[in-house]
């Protein structure tokens, strides 16, 4: 932590010396002593700290300054750091404003100058003021801050970016908290461009895109190398596990990630099937034991970062990026899982980020306090995010076309759902338009069977309908099912037959592709189990027969 500040300020640059070397002998260990030679900038000093979120303890102003008087300069100075002590260096003619300032900025002490002898006239007083400051201190956040709007889609996706890149921040929402303003203006930020990303060190971006955010946060988006032996596209279980065993095991192994590290994995607020953490673990801790894990061994992880394409140079495979970059490969592992299918009703996409969420949204369960929180879908992670919900929200209902749970959830979920006096689950109802002007108010329900309507009102959806893999990306390069997900191994031939194409003399491995050396795992791989445990056993295999791939080119 910053040491604490005490800010000496007078215009006489010999007085000022004096000021400072006195305070700096009694209180420089554990206070960090700054001296100003005028009021204005004394206060551009006080800015400069409070974008920092360093504390300060103690004025110290001379009453007599051309420009700005000690008074003067402790009203505005208060007003960023309220909690600091404020004394005045006076003259005898000065006691008069002295007193009344004691009134008007509730000044703490005035010294008369000159103050010698430091120890009798000076520090018993500073110690005082200084024990007392200590003794009401609470040590301020000092990690990044976000400042923007409750229902602001893009403050949502930066708050949903660090929290799942696992980067402390402080939420600062501009109606809410009434440091804000301040801040803003010591940035030198328009209230109207929101949401403003303050870092530890005083700098700041405005509306910035998830790549700038990335950068100042120190994570990678450039490869180190142009060429690898194995590349990853997805950063979920099966592309963590991969990279595990593909880095121990000697071979030089990037992963690229979309958006964070943990995949779908790490939406879920309570994994309690995965082997060995009998009483669960969130998929937040997982991802981050996983990268440590996959970065001990020497993967390179760049994220945020999207594979846009793929081509064939001969054996070797060039991967297109998001942002124009190029990276090539022996083996190309496709472990990108699935997404949640988009809703189509009318508000739905307006809304998104301003009251409405794909997935579990953790970061906005705050939001719902107090509040009615509605989710669409009956499957097992819709489950776990009601069960997470009804921590904060008054009421959580859950939304399913079937009769009920228990065609599609498991039951240990379905029993802690039962025996939750906030959830509710609504059958045969669905969601068919969605209403709020700055944010998400009311939904209109609607019932499978009966195509009655209703409108309720409601602070949050969370969306859970269904999964697509996305692989467009890979064009008709390799074979895939009707529904995008990547064909492997056995399923890709028929009649015996090898994929068209094909020119090895072998068949494809059990997770490669039509194409030789582009293997997939996970989710995204067709008929595969859609769960963790079985993501992580299918990247860890991979790694098996990419190795065996490599020994025959
Ligand atoms: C809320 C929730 C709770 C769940 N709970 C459980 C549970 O308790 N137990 C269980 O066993 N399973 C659970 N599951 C299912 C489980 O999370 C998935 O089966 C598992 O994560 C699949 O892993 P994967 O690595 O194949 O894919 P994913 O986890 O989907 O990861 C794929 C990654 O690829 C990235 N990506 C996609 N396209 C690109 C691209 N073009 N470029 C770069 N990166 C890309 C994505 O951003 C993503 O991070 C849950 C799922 C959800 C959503």
């Amino acid at each position: 932590m910053a040491k604490p500040t005490i800010l000496a300020v007078d215009d006489d640059r010999v007085v000022l010396a004096a000021v400072e070397r006195d305070l700096r002998r009694q209180y420089g260990k554990e206070y960090r002593i700054l001296g100003a030679d005028s009021g204005a900038g004394a206060l551009d000093a006080l800015r400069q700290l409070q974008l920092r979120n360093h504390p300060v303890a103690l004025f110290l102003a001379d009453q007599r300054m051309p420009q700005m008087t000690g008074v003067e300069f402790l009203s505005q100075a208060i007003a960023l750091f309220p909690t600091a002590k404020r004394v005045l260096l006076t003259a005898y003619a000065d006691t008069e404003a002295a007193i009344r300032a004691i009134n008007d900025i509730r000044l703490d002490h005035y010294l008369m100058k000159p103050w010698d002898p430091p120890e009798e006239r000076l520090y018993p007083v500073l110690s005082d003021l200084l024990a007392d400051w200590q003794a009401q201190f609470r040590p301020a956040f000092e990690g990044i801050r976000v400042i923007g709007h409750q229902w602001s889609a893009q403050g949502h996706a930066i708050k949903d970016f660090l929290a799942r890149n696992q980067v402390p921040y402080q939420w600062l929402d501009i109606e809410a908290d009434t440091t804000t303003g301040q801040l803003l203006a010591a940035a030198g930020a328009a209230p109207a461009s929101l949401p403003v990303v303050i870092f530890p060190d005083g700098s700041h971006l405005v509306q910035p895109a998830l790549a700038q955010v990335a950068e100042k946060v120190g994570l990678r988006t450039q490869a180190r190398a142009p060429f690898y032996d194995l590349v990853i596209v997805g950063g979920g279980p099966a592309g963590l596990a991969a990279g595990v065993y593909g880095a121990s095991e000697g071979l030089r192994t990037l992963i690229i990630e979309r958006e964070a590290p943990g995949g779908q994995a790490a939406q879920s607020s309570r994994i309690e099937n995965y082997l060995g953490f009998p009483v669960g673990l969130s998929g937040l801790d997982l991802a981050r034991r996983a990268v440590a894990q996959a970065t001990r061994f020497g993967t390179e992880i760049l994220t945020p970062q999207e594979v846009t394409g793929v081509q064939l140079n001969g054996r070797y495979k060039l991967l297109t990026l998001a942002d124009g970059s190029e990276v090539g490969c022996h083996a190309l592992l496709v472990a990108t899982g699935v997404q949640y299918r988009k809703l189509d009703a009318p508000g739905v996409e307006a809304l998104t980020g301003a009251g409405i969420y794909y997935g579990a949204a953790m970061t906005e369960a705050l939001s719902t306090k107090g509040q009615d929180a509605y989710i669409v879908g009956g499957g097992n992670s819709a489950g776990q995010a009601a069960m997470y919900l009804s921590g904060f929200a008054r009421q959580v209902t859950i939304l399913v076309r079937g009769y009920g749970l228990a065609e599609s959830m498991s039951q240990y979920l379905i029993d802690q759902i039962g025996a939750t006096s906030n959830i509710a689950v609504r059958a045969r109802t669905g969601v068919v338009a969605a209403q709020g002007t700055a944010n998400l108010e009311a939904l209109t329900l609607t019932g499978v069977d009966t195509g009655a309507t209703e409108t309720v009102p409601a602070a949050a959806l969370f969306i859970f309908i269904g999964a697509a893999p996305r692989t467009e990306w890979l064009s008709d390069l390799v074979e895939r099912d009707k529904q995008g997900f990547i064909l492997t191994g056995s399923d890709l031939l028929r009649e015996g037959k090898r994929p068209r194409g094909w020119s090895l003399g072998r068949d494809p491995y059990w997770p490669e592709s039509s194409v030789p050396g582009i293997f997939a795992a996970g989710d995204v791989r067709a008929r595969s189990v859609k769960r963790i445990a079985s993501a992580v056993g299918e990247g860890s295999m991979a790694v098996q027969f990419v190795h065996q791939y490599l020994a025959s080119t």
